[in-house]
């Protein structure tokens, strides 16, 4: 509830950005709240909980740029480690590349190959749900270390456009859809 009451407080719509007919969810704001900030990171580290408080997963994957804010303070909250996916030519050490599709055109993400490791069970973090395409590619390039995917845990889902369909049967948790 303390987590919802800061989103739905916090988070900003910003009409025709990046582009006009976008309404951009800023969360500028919610970062620069301490309590909010820190309701929402309690919220989302408990999609690596299960219902009797253990931690069941073993590394905390963020998404550039925002997820990364996000999923860094989760892995340090659930005691494990974390990993960013970054867009190409980011990252310095071997990877795994996928390529994937934005609403125009195309886009690749990067994973270190060594970020996660074979058998491993991964948490998902990003602020933001919109078409899935980040999310499903992050979930491959998970699969493409021989890790599993377990959970893809957001701020926000724009329930309008069905994200959770990339993701599959990775369990979704969404603080608040809009
Ligand atoms: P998708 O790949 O699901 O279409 O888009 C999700 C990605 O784009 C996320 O990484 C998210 O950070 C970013 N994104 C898309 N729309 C918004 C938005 O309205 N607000 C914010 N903060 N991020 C967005």
């Amino acid at each position: 509830a303390r987590a919802v009451d800061a989103l739905t407080r916090l988070v900003r719509d910003i009409p025709d950005f990046p582009e006009p007919g976008i309404v951009f969810k800023d969360i500028t704001p919610l970062l620069a709240d301490p309590a909010g900030f820190g309701a929402v990171v309690e919220a989302l580290a408990e999609a690596g909980r299960d219902e009797d408080g253990q931690v069941v997963v073993d590394k905390v994957v963020g998404m550039e740029a925002r997820g990364f804010i996000l999923a860094a303070p989760v892995a340090l909250a659930l005691g494990v480690g974390f990993a960013p996916v970054r867009k190409a030519g980011k990252l310095p050490h071997l990877t795994h590349r996928v390529d994937y599709a934005l609403e125009y055109g195309e886009a690749v993400l990067e994973l270190h190959r060594d970020a996660v490791a074979a058998g491993d069970r991964v948490l998902l973090v990003d602020d933001v749900l919109a078409t899935g395409g980040t999310a499903g590619a992050t979930c491959d390039l998970v699969r493409r270390c021989g890790a599993e995917p377990v959970g893809f845990a957001v701020l926000m889902e724009l329930g309008f456009l069905d994200g959770r369909a990339a993701v599959g049967d990775v369990p979704v948790t969404s603080l608040l859809t809009v």
